[in-house]
């Protein structure tokens, strides 16, 4: 597994740029399998808690290829930040989410699942992998999940809940809209089968369930998203300032602002833990002291020790956000954010349709290949 540090994000992103051409674009719907992945970045779980960027990710491919031959892999980020504005614009999607995954008993065919013991070779052994590894590629992902609600008929949330249990990218906004546009009720009527022959052909042979799939079946009949609200306002801090990080944006660094003390909260995931700790580390270096963890509790308490105003990177719709709601703080919002999450209003081939403006947005203006 990838060190859960930026720097080994950023080395990796490097190692990966030249690949995020024509290589993604033809490549990303294989997977030859662990350590034989070469045309995905892998970076999914640096990304999600802001060990690298969005914005790093795409300047990375732009300064490689052409906005043309780099689209898809753009286009792939973008996805990330629609999936985060859709859920930021309608945070009851969440909260409905959580209150049927806690009514949900776990059953023993789901339990079966979940060990990797259905008999049905590839999904056992994605199973498998998706506990020893943390991660899945995201065809395997499309596949796990529509043999989980299609053929084994198991609740779509519980298999949501125990990929967010063990993916070391688990993401409130990507997992569950993934998990309910493959059910067919985040773009209603329209689910995602998976079939035999493809996953044959993509995992080049690996893998042959011929006959072992239902390929027939109806998406499922659940009420449609909510219509989008509006995105709420965040602050601009200014002044003496004490930055409280959290896993969701380890690396954020209110621009304008004198940082005098950085303080990070507990996280749960060993490699969100290890992700925050890298983070806190590399803002502390910015400022005259040490980063030190501070219990959500004693947050207000230790801003005033330090003579500041406590502030916190957006906590995006999710557990964090739930757990940190409290928390009497500044909360400063990225740009990209900004953007992006406004756009989220409908599905994403309307919003697609803004990432040349975004491109073009972004300051500096990102170094265009020749
Ligand atoms: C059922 C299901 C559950 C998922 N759960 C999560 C999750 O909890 N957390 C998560 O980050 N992603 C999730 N995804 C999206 C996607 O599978 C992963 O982001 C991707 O596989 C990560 O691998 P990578 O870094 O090698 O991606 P690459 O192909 O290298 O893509 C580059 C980056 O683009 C973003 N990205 C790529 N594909 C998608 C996508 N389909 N949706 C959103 N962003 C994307 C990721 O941030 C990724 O790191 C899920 C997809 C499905 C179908």
């Amino acid at each position: 597994m990838l060190e859960p540090t930026r720097a080994a994000g950023l080395a990796r992103l490097a190692q990966f740029a030249p690949r995020m051409g024509r290589h993604y674009a033809a490549g990303r719907n294989s997977d030859p399998g662990p350590g034989a992945r070469q045309d995905v970045s892998e970076l999914s779980a640096h990304v999600r808690h802001r060990l690298i960027t969005e914005e790093d990710m795409v300047r990375a491919a732009l300064a490689q290829h052409s906005p043309q031959a780099a689209e898809k892999f753009i286009q792939e980020v973008y996805w990330r930040s629609y999936w985060k504005g859709f859920l930021e614009l309608r945070p009851r999607m969440w909260r409905d989410y959580r209150a049927r995954v806690d009514a949900t008993p776990i059953t023993p065919a789901a339990q079966a699942a979940m060990d990797g013991s259905t008999g049905i070779a590839c999904f056992d052994a994605w199973a498998r992998e998706l506990a020893e590894t943390g991660y899945l590629h995201n065809h395997v992902r499309m596949w796990v999940a529509s043999i989980w609600i299609f053929t084994l008929r198991l609740d779509w949330v519980l298999g949501a809940e125990w990929f967010l249990r063990h993916l070391h990218d688990a993401d409130a906004a990507s997992n569950t809209l993934s998990w309910r546009w493959v059910a067919g009720i985040q773009t209603p009527g329209k689910h995602y089968l998976a079939r035999a022959e493809n996953i044959a052909r993509h995992t080049m042979g690996r893998f042959d369930p011929r006959g072992e799939l239902n390929e027939n079946a109806e998406p499922l009949d659940e009420p449609a998203p909510p219509a989008a609200s509006t995105l709420p306002p965040a602050d601009t801090p200014r002044g003496r300032v004490a930055l409280l990080l959290h896993e969701d944006d380890v690396t954020f660094w209110p621009e304008g602002c004198d940082v005098v003390g950085v303080g990070f909260l507990p996280a749960a995931r060993p490699f969100a833990r290890a992700a925050l700790e890298d983070g806190a580390r590399i803002a502390a270096a910015r400022t005259p002291r040490c980063a030190e963890a501070v219990a959500a509790a004693d947050t207000a308490r230790w801003a005033a020790g330090l003579g500041a105003e406590l502030v916190m990177p957006w906590a995006p719709v999710g557990w964090c956000a739930d757990a940190t709601a409290t928390i009497p703080a500044r909360r400063a919002r990225r740009g990209w954010d900004d953007a992006c999450w406004p756009l989220a209003r409908r599905g994403f081939f309307p919003f697609k349709e803004n990432i040349p403006a975004l491109l073009r947005s972004l300051h500096p203006p990102a170094a265009l290949a020749l």
